[in-house]
């Protein structure tokens, strides 16, 4: 059944544990009933589990739409078809019980399908891409709908074809067959490489922070600038890995923004690199939050205007 939330509190809904209440929030719990919602009214963003978002803490007069009870699957052999809140890491887990290979990256976590595809999201030598099949989206510009196969999903590093005019409804991946073992094997390996090196969600966090630059690792660059451990306010750089930041004490949106300033202009001045973030923010435009943002994304945002 639909839900429908006025003034809700996106905090409890994030991994970063960040953020005020939003306008209006709503949650449907199936495929069609998001599909009536896109066809009916606009909305300012369509979001799965919020594992890659910093909301602003202040009040945000935005809509939004939640994916995280559209949670339905189901298997045809070594085939998945997937609903987009769907959760990865329950899809590995289903997975490893059919002895089928291709997910095991997906163990750690915390995302939806929605939001893994439009990223291609990757880890341990693994992405998305490499068994994602075809998807059913929703095309908001001309209210119809639409599949992509992989070619027409343009797949590359933390990108793909998705921009906010599409929304993906449904999605389906071709995984091989393994031996169950080995697939056992390979995720608890993952898990135990996450364990030693990035936060659990004890502490609030959005995975990594900026993408890494071409033949290099954002980690490495703000490793080498000293980071690890630095404090704003109640957001803190983790200590065993300078690309993640924590959420140690009440932070708000403002102390991630500032330190995420501070991390893009270290490295721009000693490398002349400059990063790219991989969260995105949320939050209203011609506040002082909002110029933070826009100091670390202008570039970006001069390239899309090209
Ligand atoms: C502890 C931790 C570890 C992580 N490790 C990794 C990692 O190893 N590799 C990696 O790639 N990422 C990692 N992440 C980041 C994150 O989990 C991924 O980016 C994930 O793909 C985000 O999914 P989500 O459902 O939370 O998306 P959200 O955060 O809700 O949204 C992210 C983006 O996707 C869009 N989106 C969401 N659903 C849809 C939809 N149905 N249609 C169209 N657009 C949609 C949103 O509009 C937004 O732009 C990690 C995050 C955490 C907290």
């Amino acid at each position: 059944m639909l839900e429908i939330y006025n003034d809700y509190e996106i905090k409890k809904h994030t991994t970063f544990k960040i953020g005020g209440k939003v306008k209006e929030a709503v949650f449907p719990s199936s495929v069609s009933e998001l599909t009536q919602l896109l066809k009916s009214k606009n909305y300012d963003y369509i979001l799965g589990n919020c594992s890659n978002v910093l909301f602003s803490s202040a009040n945000i007069n935005k809509k939004i739409i939640l994916t995280n009870k559209i949670n339905s699957y189901e298997f045809n052999e070594n085939k998945v078809k997937v609903s987009a809140g769907t959760k990865g890491a329950v899809i590995a887990n289903e997975c490893r019980k059919r002895n089928l290979t291709g997910f095991e990256f997906l163990i750690g976590f915390p995302g939806s399908f929605g939001g893994m595809i439009k990223m291609n999201a990757s880890a341990h030598n693994q992405a998305i891409s490499d068994t994602f099949i075809r998807a059913k989206i929703y095309d908001i510009k001309n209210h119809s709908i639409v599949e992509f196969n992989r070619n027409e999903m343009q797949f590359e590093y933390r990108k793909s074809v998705i921009n906010n005019n599409y929304i993906i409804l449904e999605a389906e991946f071709e995984l091989n067959r393994g031996d169950y073992n080995k697939i056992n094997e390979l995720m608890e390996r993952n898990i135990e490489f996450r364990k030693l090196r990035q936060p659990s969600l004890v502490y609030g966090n959005a995975g990594s922070i900026f993408k890494n630059p071409e033949n290099d690792s954002a980690g490495r660059l703000l490793d080498l600038c000293g980071f690890k451990g630095e404090e704003e306010g109640g957001a803190c750089v983790y200590e065993k890995h300078a690309n993640f930041i924590i959420n140690k004490n009440n932070a708000a949106s403002l102390d991630v923004l500032t330190l995420m300033n501070k991390m893009y202009s270290k490295v721009k001045e000693k490398y002349t690199i400059e990063l790219e973030p991989e969260i995105i923010y949320i939050g209203d435009k011609e506040t002082d939050e909002y110029k933070l943002w826009e100091n670390i994304t202008k570039e970006n945002i001069r390239q899309i205007q090209k």
